[in-house]
């Protein structure tokens, strides 16, 4: 069981599962939206996905054509996003979970990208 949030509480969520995975991404694209050096993502089934609260508050952006990026209206958190042509997937910020256990990221993508300061033992 996971929970989460954004930052102004407006948005609550809970997945009624474990997660599998976790993913770091450094594309230019999960920097920018992120405000981070790196995105942090764990793809989950929308089927196990439930907003408790604020989903009023949810706004959706399309930067690319089939993927909406979905946030907090009133704080600006990013929660999820997904691929129009997988609806069935949601890719979960997991900066936003509150409770439950994430797993170390066993993936990097776009490490051309990564800063070389940057050190993460994804090995184990
Ligand atoms: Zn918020
Ligand atoms: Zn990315």
């Amino acid at each position: 069981m996971i929970q989460g949030q954004c930052l102004c509480g407006a948005v609550k969520y809970r997945y009624a599962a474990e997660l599998e995975q976790s993913i770091l991404c450094f594309c230019q694209h999960c920097r920018l939206a992120q405000g981070a050096l790196f995105g942090w993502n764990s793809p989950i089934g929308k089927s196990k996905f439930q907003l408790l609260q604020g989903e009023t508050d949810l706004q959706e952006y399309f930067h690319t054509e089939n993927k909406a990026r979905v946030f907090c209206r009133k704080c600006g958190s990013p929660i999820y996003s997904y691929r129009k042509d997988l609806p069935n997937v949601l890719r979960l910020r997991l900066g936003t979970v509150t409770q439950g256990v994430i797993p170390a990221p066993k993936e990097q993508a776009y490490q051309e990208y990564k800063p070389e300061f940057i050190c993460i033992d994804s090995s184990s």
